[in-house]
């Protein structure tokens, strides 16, 4: 059994109700197979190579405003929404909740402080990886964390012909920002999916556990400093070293990824 197989295998075995419906639908969870029609990629740190930005911009930004975080912690609480980044902050070190004028105030200045560095790269990797997904005929869905337009309109720009407006979930759709659930299970609905019809593609250990939480595999694509345990121990189904090694792998791990068992 490969790696994956065995990851599959425990996947179906945490979710036993969606084993049960698998084999109401003739498929038989037991060989490690996923019948995955859709994928959910994550954007910061996924798609674009925009984390060592966001990190040095909301460290400084905050740091200024009085609100002490190191970028080790952006890194550990990437994936949440502005509001909730500076509220847990606010709460932490001034015992409060935070306003909605420091907020939009705050978000602002660390938006212009992200916008004043380089245009972050695209992630080695991600293109040949969703070119294969497409190629394959999965859906490709887009579930973010950010509200920064500056990234989010460049999804369609720099990845032309991937993206479709209707398949971005983005911080301005959902109430509960990860790592609570809701932007993935948006995804799936947005793609008419089921949990085990998905895969995420994820780098953050929030994000690892929104996508766990919505029931779905996440592979996590570790491109940033934290160590592969942090994301495994969130339980991400298997933790590749980068996106690039993902794209690589894509081939052979997708042949698990079908609806029929691999000869
Ligand atoms: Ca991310």
């Amino acid at each position: 059994m490969t790696h994956l197989q065995t990851a599959i295998v425990r996947y179906w075995q945490e979710h036993p109700e969606f084993a049960e419906y698998a084999r109401a639908e003739g498929l038989h969870p037991e060989d490690g197979i996923l019948p995955v029609r859709g994928i959910m990629f994550d954007m910061d740190g996924v798609l674009f190579d925009s984390m060592p930005y966001h990190s040095k911009s909301w460290a400084r930004v905050c740091n200024e405003y009085g609100l002490h975080i190191t970028e080790e912690e952006v890194y550990m609480n990437e994936g949440r929404t502005g509001f909730s980044t500076i509220n847990w902050l606010t709460e932490r070190q001034w015992g409060r909740a935070t306003t909605q004028e420091e907020v939009e105030h705050i978000y602002a200045l660390k938006c212009k402080a992200f916008n004043a560095y380089p245009e972050a790269p695209k992630m080695p990797g991600a293109e040949e990886l969703l070119r294969q997904v497409k190629a394959s005929g999965r859906m490709i869905c887009v579930v973010t964390g950010s509200g920064q337009a500056s990234l989010l309109n460049r999804l369609t720009g720099n990845y032309p012909g991937f993206f479709t407006e209707e398949r971005i979930v983005s911080s301005r759709d959902v109430k509960h920002g990860k790592p609570h659930p809701e932007p993935y299970i948006m995804g799936l609905e947005k793609m008419g999916l089921q949990p085990w019809e998905a895969v995420i593609v994820e780098n953050a250990p929030l994000g690892v556990r929104a996508g766990v939480a919505a029931g779905v595999f996440t592979i996590a694509a570790n491109t940033g400093p934290l160590a592969d345990k942090v994301l495994a121990e969130e339980g991400a189904s298997i933790v590749v070293p980068s996106m690039l090694a993902l794209a690589e792998a894509w081939q052979e791990l997708s042949r698990w990824f079908s609806c029929q068992p691999y000869p």
